[in-house]
């Protein structure tokens, strides 16, 4: 039985685009998705550094355009990949911040905060989001929420879900278990259908997100969740349709204006952030329109684009989903005629022609639309996280079965990929297999772990190696390598030679730039001193607004009349002398620390109470002998 934690322990869904946060409710006995404070349940996955202060989620997403070289977003692109990954090198010309090598070829995104230069890795951008989803749930609950569940696409990697993980730590949060997106949408569809059946009911999962795709076939009885095959790109979704966009217009205003915007970041961010919205619009539309005042050299860009248009310039995509899907049935061994429901998940999954195209693939089957397609992963999560919490009691107990998306294994001689676990195996899993040294005398054997599906073992992706050292082996000396994969879909190896009793843990080494303990060690660090910053940053604005607001109520009393001519001459100069000198705080570039507002705020308030207290003693005459 899965350890149970104390504490209530939230579900998030750290998407590319939006993030979504969850957390069981007793009382109500479902899932209560949290309202940011701007009143939505989805938060932009976009993090912001001005010269005052940082932003996260939509009041970074809205000065996007005036500051787009300090407006992060995509980190969930980066995660766990290396800077000359061919994926980053391509993403990076469209993005309108700084992305350039770090340590072990991990991308480091260079912003410029409060007037000078920081670099942040991905896991500290995604640490920042998750923080921002932590602090949403806290005011929910009204209690500091310590205890997470966090989503993945099925299709992530052993860095990526390692990377995650750490964005996690760092955020100051428990991460009780990573969960694969798909998976979570089933569990979010079954809790909802309550489908609970006796009979198996085969579901297929339609994840088509902001920046990545998962499919997933699974069958559900007697509450048994169990994923049979899993399928996907880690790299395909809206924003490739937004960049086909984007690139669509560069083409036209080139065209039509001999200006090329490609390497003006302001504009691009603008271009963008307007085929997004013209995307959502072809969605329920048959046309839309961009209009961008003086996007370029002071031209405006007024342009329109048909759902037949954006179709077409994004095909190839859309039957690359299609391919992916009958890779998964596949897999699964089953025939598309078996799947009773076809549940869509994810913000593109709204697409009608990605609609139509899977509809059509299952011979006209109804697609089931009641869950919410960008609510579903949290909601699903949110309940795997109740499941794993200390005294919840209405939470449904259901089992969830998942598996890994790629092949494990290591290399043995001739650069071959010996398998050892093979993709679409159930997790938690333990393979012990055989190894034997090369050579007479062999003084160490070298493993090298790879996950992927082709032969040549150097063709996939390395996550690791380590040496264990067998002193004067002969040749053929059997040594034992142990494969461990966690609930959360991570590998742990180890290696033993019976004879000499030598044992060695493989600590994946930075071979995939994996941030060391010291490293996250440093970054929580730094995540507190940015958070104190942003307090220290909040605390000005609201000294500096109090301010600002007694000013207005002065200056509003002041304009009666009546007030003002009951005021002694000196009371009324010392107010307008102290008017003016908080107007000019205000207006002023506010670099004075936060006390200074708050002094002035106080000084103000005792010259102004004083000489209406004289007013108010004055009408009423009381003490007016002992006054003078
Ligand atoms: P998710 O990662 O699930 O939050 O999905 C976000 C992606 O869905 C973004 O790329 C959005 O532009 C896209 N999206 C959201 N709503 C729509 C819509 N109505 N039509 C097309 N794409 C949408």
């Amino acid at each position: 039985m899965a350890k149970k934690y104390e504490g209530v322990a939230i579900g998030i869904d750290l998407g590319t685009t939006y993030s979504c946060v969850g957390v069981w409710q007793e009382q109500t006995d479902r899932v209560e998705i949290i309202h940011n404070d701007q009143g939505n349940k989805t938060t932009p996955s976009c993090v912001a550094f001005t010269n005052s202060q940082r932003l996260i989620g939509h009041a970074a997403k809205n000065q996007a355009s005036s500051n787009p070289t300090n407006t992060i977003f995509d980190a969930k692109r980066l995660i766990g990949r290396k800077y000359s990954d061919s994926i980053v090198q391509k993403d990076q010309l469209l993005w309108p911040f700084k992305v350039t090598a770090g340590a072990n070829d991990k991308p480091k995104i260079l912003v410029n905060y409060n007037g000078k230069e920081h670099h942040f890795v991905a896991e500290e951008i995604s640490s920042m989001i998750l923080s921002q989803m932590r602090e949403i749930a806290d005011a929910f609950l009204e209690s500091p929420v310590k205890n997470a569940v966090i989503t993945v696409p099925a299709y992530f990697n052993d860095s990526q879900r390692r990377a995650t993980k750490d964005a996690g730590v760092i955020a100051g949060l428990n991460v009780i278990r990573i969960i694969n997106e798909p998976t979570a949408a089933a569990l979010a569809y079954g809790i909802q259908k309550r489908a609970n059946c006796l009979e198996e009911r085969r579901i297929f999962i339609f994840d088509l997100g902001g920046g990545t795709f998962d499919v997933s076939l699974l069958t559900v009885k007697n509450n048994v969740f169990e994923v049979k095959a899993t399928a996907g790109d880690t790299h395909l979704g809206g924003e490739d349709f937004d960049n086909r966009m984007v690139n669509h217009f560069v083409k036209e205003f080139k065209r039509k204006n001999k200006v090329d915007i490609i390497g003006n970041s302001k504009a691009l961010r603008r271009l963008r952030t307007n085929c997004e919205k013209a995307k959502r619009t072809l969605s329920y539309d048959t046309e839309a329109t961009i209009d961008i005042d003086a996007i370029c050299e002071g031209i405006d860009f007024c342009s329109s684009i048909t759902r037949a248009k954006f179709e077409q310039l994004n095909m190839d995509l859309f039957e690359k989903c299609m391919e992916t899907v009958e890779s998964c049935l596949t897999d699964a061994k089953m025939d598309k005629s078996s799947v009773d429901d076809i549940v869509l998940v994810g913000g593109s999954s709204r697409i009608p022609k990605v609609k139509q195209l899977l509809q059509e693939f299952f011979k006209g089957k109804e697609l089931y639309k009641s869950i919410n397609p960008d609510e579903a992963v949290a909601y699903g999560a949110a309940v795997q996280a109740a499941l794993l919490s200390e005294g919840m009691k209405t939470v449904p107990k259901v089992t969830l079965q998942d598996v890994i998306p790629l092949s494990l294994g290591f290399s043995i001689k001739g650069d071959l990929m010996d398998v050892m676990i093979p993709r679409n195996t159930c997790i938690p899993v333990k393979k012990t297999g055989r190894y034997v040294t090369a050579y007479d005398n062999q003084t160490g054997v070298r493993i090298h772990v790879y996950e992927g599906e082709r032969m040549i073992a150097s063709e996939n992706n390395l996550l690791g190696f380590f040496r264990l050292s067998v002193p004067h082996a002969p040749r053929y000396l059997p040594v034992q390598v142990c494969f461990a994969i966690d609930a959360d879909g991570i590998l742990k190896v180890s290696a033993k030679e019976k004879t000499s009793g030598n044992k060695k843990d493989i600590t994946i080494t930075n071979e995939n730039g994996r941030l060391s303990s010291e490293e996250i060690g440093r970054m929580i660090q730094e995540a507190e001193n940015f958070k104190a910053e942003d307090m220290k940053f909040k605390k000005k604005v609201k000294a500096i607004n109090a301010l600002d607001d007694y000013l207005y109520h002065v200056r509003k009393i002041m304009k009666d009349n009546c007030v003002s001519s009951m005021l002694t001459p000196v009371d009324k100069i010392l107010i307008d002398s102290a008017m003016i000198k908080g107007k000019s705080l205000i207006d002023g570039n506010k670099q004075e620390d936060t006390f200074v507002f708050l002094d002035f705020l106080k000084e103000l308030e005792s010259i102004f109470g004083s000489a209406l207290n004289k007013i108010n003693k004055g009408y009423s005459g009381e003490e007016s002998d002992s006054d003078s």
